[in-house]
């Protein structure tokens, strides 16, 4: 029989499922125990990477590790424990006119998380990653020590740890900045681009805004491909915002947000599904320019409106491919990838592009380097090992990388580029399978 304390745990892919132990506390001594008594260790935060970054043979959750420990308003300097979700923090600091420098594409991630994986958002290319604006944490060792980590501070293990993918040690407590808003509004314009020229062209003329993502279809071909979706935002001004918001500029209303029930059965979605919802996505905007104001719920979280949308995939599950390529040859590379996917029949229903900016050479194991990055959902089914091998081999022919936070089953030469994390306490799934490979 299997001890009791042995559980299910997978991401938010759902693939790949594992049987391990998992804890999770809030007292200090009790994790220190942990962490000298276990062998390997692997720290968790809400599970949001799609693969096995935060799998292990022991995995210390930090879901306990929830609460707030300080909120300078004068500075906007917010200090919480690890375990915090950026939509706990987003819930106190919007209506007090703050929100994140760096957000990813959903809220429900750690502060643990956002500084292991130095997360990204739709603003790279104007005001970097999520470490940019940590100026310290406390990080427990291999022997249960606490260090305090910054710039000035165990500045070496302040660097490994950023982007480092928990192989550091765990991350128990951040403090870090935020940003001024007046409005919880976004001024939005969305673009249609025809194809990738087009869309290529838009992100150049758009760099001035500090918001710029776009949807892409990709199982468009020929002089189509590259259809696609700007979008780009900036936060509204109250000046800019008609009466219907004046009284509640800072304040969002509580919307419903369904839950799916079950997995979907594997055929729901497939190559005929994404295509008509590709084709309704693009034609829904009739006009070539769209402009409005949008919360910022809609605009930075689409996605996250539906609980348990990973469902829709099925019980086998599904992973998600982002890759980055260098800027001078990013159309091209843009091009090829994209032909393979639609050549494939492998359609992603989500594919997501954006433009990174110069990346900060002191976060050395951060993902973003300067290029266009392309993010993508498919299935797990037989074809998808051949399409990921397709696609990374194309990745390496044009000098780019894959993000670890997303990665489960890419080429060790793509994934490999972690510097100063070898410590044979904290091992992941993923640090395994890519050093054995
Ligand atoms: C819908 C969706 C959209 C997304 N969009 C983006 C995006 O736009 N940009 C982007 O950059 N990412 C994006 N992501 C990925 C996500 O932001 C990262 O995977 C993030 O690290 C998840 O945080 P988590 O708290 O869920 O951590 P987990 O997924 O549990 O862990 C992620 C990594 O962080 C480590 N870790 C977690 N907590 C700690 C800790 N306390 N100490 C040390 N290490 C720790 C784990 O070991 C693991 O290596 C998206 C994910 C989803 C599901």
């Amino acid at each position: 029989m299997k001890p009791n304390y042995i559980q299910k745990v997978a991401n938010w892919g759902n693939f790949p499922v594992v049987e391990k132990e998992m804890k999770s506390d809030d007292s200090l001594p009790k994790i220190k125990e942990f962490v000298k008594n276990k062998p390997e260790i692997i720290a968790r935060g809400n599970g949001r990477c799609y693969g096995d970054a935060s799998l292990g043979e022991h995995i210390f959750s930090t879901e306990k590790l929830n609460k707030f420990i300080g909120f300078d308003r004068q500075n906007g300097i917010l200090e919480c424990e690890a375990g915090v979700l950026l939509s706990e923090v987003l819930e106190i600091c919007v209506p007090q006119g703050f929100f994140l420098y760096v957000t990813p594409g959903t809220k429900y991630i750690s502060v643990g998380g956002a500084i292991a994986s130095d997360v990204h958002g739709k603003n790279h290319h104007a005001e970097g990653c999520f470490s940019e604006y940590v100026l310290e944490f406390d990080l427990m060792d291999e022997n249960g020590e606490i260090l305090k980590c910054s710039r000035e501070e165990n500045s070496e293990k302040f660097w490994a740890t950023i982007g480092g993918m928990g192989l550091t040690g765990i991350v128990l407590s951040a403090k870090f900045k935020l940003k001024k808003i007046e409005t919880a509004y976004i001024r939005q314009e969305s673009i249609k681009a025809k194809n990738l020229d087009e869309i290529f062209n838009l992100f150049d003329e758009s760099e001035d805004w500090t918001y710029n993502v776009a949807w892409i279809d990709c199982l468009q071909k020929g002089k189509n491909i590259g259809r696609s979706v700007l979008m780009r935002g900036e936060h509204a001004q109250k000046s800019e915002l008609k009466n219907k918001f004046a009284e509640q500029y800072l304040n969002l209303k509580k919307k419903f947000q369904p839950t799916i029930p079950f997995y979907f059965p594997g055929f729901v979605l497939n190559r005929w599904s994404i295509k008509i919802f590709n084709f309704l996505y693009y034609a829904k905007q009739r006009k070539k320019t769209l402009k409005n104001f949008i919360d910022y719920e809609t605009f930075f979280y689409p996605l996250d409106v539906i609980n348990e949308w990973n469902k829709i995939y099925g019980r086998k599950g599904f992973i998600q491919y982002q890759m980055v390529i260098p800027k001078e040859t990013g159309k091209e590379g843009m091009k090829e990838i994209l032909e393979t996917i639609a050549d494939s029949g492998n359609g992603s229903f989500l594919a997501v592009l954006k433009l990174f900016g110069k990346n900060n050479p002191q976060a050395y194991n951060s993902f973003p380097q300067e290029g266009y990055t392309l993010a993508l959902d498919f299935k797990v089914n037989k074809k998808l090992p051949k399409l990921v091998s397709d696609l990374d081999e194309i990745v390496e022919k044009y000098g780019g990388r894959i993000y670890l936070t997303k990665d489960s089953m890419s080429k060790p030469a793509l994934t490999n580029y972690l510097k100063n994390v070898e410590n044979p306490k904290f091992v992941s799934m993923q640090r395994k399978r890519i050093k054995s490979e």
